[in-house]
């Protein structure tokens, strides 16, 4: 039987009248194909980019691509059990991560689901992983410094709290080491640490932890981890997780420093993700967009006003060059987002100079407003005499004999560089610090035997860390170094430079 035209009108007036305007929350759609990890989802045409979806196997996605009759959808877990057919829910929420102190101490999933076996985590919130940057307005300049405890850096690229840093180099060059030793180094600063380990071994990051639970430092400190052996999608997310992990703390107005271990894999994995979802590729087979990848989380690192919490966000991101080409498509990208790099070089690594920072090639546009004076008074010559020094070095390289003005500055090169090796998990306060910029760039040990430059110059920090306490305090406390301290580090370094002879002479 045919339905009459009133009928089908008073239908359609009925469905008109009771038609729901809001999103329907229990919408779902089906898989048609699923595979790396992507799965193309049809009959979920109200979902939104970034949205949570849950599917029936229990894994969670979310919507990355949004096509004609489709969405495209990363699975955020195992994909075993999902077939065509299988139901998928949206939940109306964007991805997010538990937040909250909680976390401290932990070492945690991208989906900030714990993985140490210490138990469930206590957090009552959750943040978007995905979250626009602080505004101009809620910006204030970075004047406080973030002390990495690694001489080389502090003295010469300053690290200000809200500044972002690239620490770049090739492979095995020390990268991470200098991002852990900072991270040790924050012990009693109040500052949170997070390290976010991208595509690393899962062994890497398994060490990295034992370091830095030895060393006291998971007190304060969260692992967001994503191994080699997980997913493109979980790679991709983990930067976005830890950094809204920190934006709650930073929003809090606790300091907060993030390590991005390392950007380069990140990219290679979004790349991954963007060729699986049918983007088309740009250069270096990279997706057009692969430049706000790295801007946007970048752009969250920040200092904030008093009136928006007064916290901050420091960033180190770390990107892994090749044959130490920087100009090189993601290198160049990060390089013009961050305030400056730390340049490592694997032929000074492997000359035994380490950490091995190129002071030439490595810079901090932001971080001198925030170097703590003393150190900004001692290092002032410290980069010119250097240059000087390689300029020389490289062209004194065959002569035989040469003028007394040249071998001093030769002589006096030479000891900076020695000073300014150091060995892992070994920060400096910034007293130590001071002390031997101090006595290095004065050119008070140049007449100390090379090989002794080292050992007599540290033992000579212990030394006045031992019997002037007083002074090595004033120097922490006012992050100055007076007339008078000045005075009893020439006087001491003087009489230890007399018993230290007998030594050297024998
Ligand atoms: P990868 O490219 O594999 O991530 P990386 O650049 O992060 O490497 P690290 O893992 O930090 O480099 O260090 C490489 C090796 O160099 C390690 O074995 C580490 O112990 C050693 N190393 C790093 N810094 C120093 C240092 N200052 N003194 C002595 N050894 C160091
Ligand atoms: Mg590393």
């Amino acid at each position: 039987m045919r339905a009459k035209p009133e009928e089908i009108v008073s239908v359609l007036r009925e469905e008109i009248q009771n038609y729901d305007t809001r999103v329907r929350r229990d919408e779902t759609g089906t898989v048609l194909e699923v595979g790396d990890g992507i799965a193309t989802v049809y009959g979920l045409d109200q979902a939104v980019y970034g949205e949570l979806v849950e599917l029936d196997t229990g894994v969670k996605g979310m919507v990355m691509n949004l096509a004609r009759d489709s969405v495209g959808v990363v699975l955020l877990g195992s994909e075993a059990g999902v077939r065509e057919g299988t139901v998928v829910r949206r939940t109306g929420r964007a991805a997010d991560v538990p937040v909250g102190d909680g976390l401290i101490g932990r070492v945690v999933d991208v989906l900030g689901q714990p993985i140490d076996g210490l138990g469930p985590i206590e957090t009552t919130e959750t943040r978007p992983i995905e979250h626009e940057a602080s505004g101009v307005v809620s910006r204030e300049p970075v004047n406080v410094p973030l002390q990495t405890g690694i001489l080389a850096i502090d003295a010469m690229v300053p690290i200000g709290r809200g500044q972002r840093e690239l620490i770049i180099g090739d492979r095995q060059t020390g990268k991470t080491a200098i991002a852990v030793d900072t991270i040790l180094n924050q012990k009693g600063q109040d500052v949170i640490c997070i390290y976010v380990a991208i595509g690393q071994k899962a062994s890497t990051v398994a060490r990295i932890q034992d370091t830095l639970k030895k060393h006291g430092a998971m007190d304060y400190s969260i692992i967001v981890s994503s191994t080699a052996s997980e997913s493109a999608p979980l790679q991709y997310i983990a930067p976005y997780s830890g950094a809204a992990m920190g934006e709650y703390f930073m929003g809090k107005g606790k300091d907060v420093l993030i390590v991005y271990d390392d950007l380069s894999k990140h990219a290679v994995a979004y790349r991954t993700l963007s060729l699986l979802l049918k983007r088309s590729p740009g250069r270096e087979a990279y997706p057009g967009d692969v430049f706000y990848l790295h801007s946007r989380l970048l752009e969250r690192a920040c200092r904030l006003t008093k009136e928006y919490g007064g916290g901050s966000m420091t960033a180190l991101p770390i990107i892994e060059t090749q044959a130490g080409d920087v100009s090189a498509y993601i290198p160049t990208n990060v390089i013009s987002i961050t305030d400056g790099q730390i340049y490592l070089e694997t032929d000074l690594f492997f000359a035994g100079q380490r950490p091995a920072v190129n002071v030439g090639l490595s810079v901090s546009r932001v971080g001198g407003a925030a170097q703590t004076r003393a150190i900004k008074k001692t290092a002032g010559t410290l980069r010119i005499d250097l240059a000087r020094f390689r300029e020389l070095e490289v062209f004194t390289q065959f002569a035989s004999d040469l003028d007394p003005a040249t071998q001093q500055a030769l002589d006096h090169g030479r000891r900076l560089l020695e000073l300014l090796k150091q060995p892992l998990y070994h920060p400096m306060p910034v007293s130590r610090q001071a002390i031997l910029l101090y006595v290095a760039t004065s050119g008070l040990v140049d007449d100390v035997p090379l090989e002794h430059v080292r050992p007599f110059a540290l033992g000579f920090a212990g030394e006045m860390e031992a019997e002037h306490p007083d002074v090595v305090a004033e120097i922490e406390s006012t992050g100055t170094l007076s007339g008078p301290a000045v005075e009893c580090i020439r006087a001491a370094l003087a009489d230890a430079k007399k018993r230290g002879s007998a030594t050297w002479q024998a």
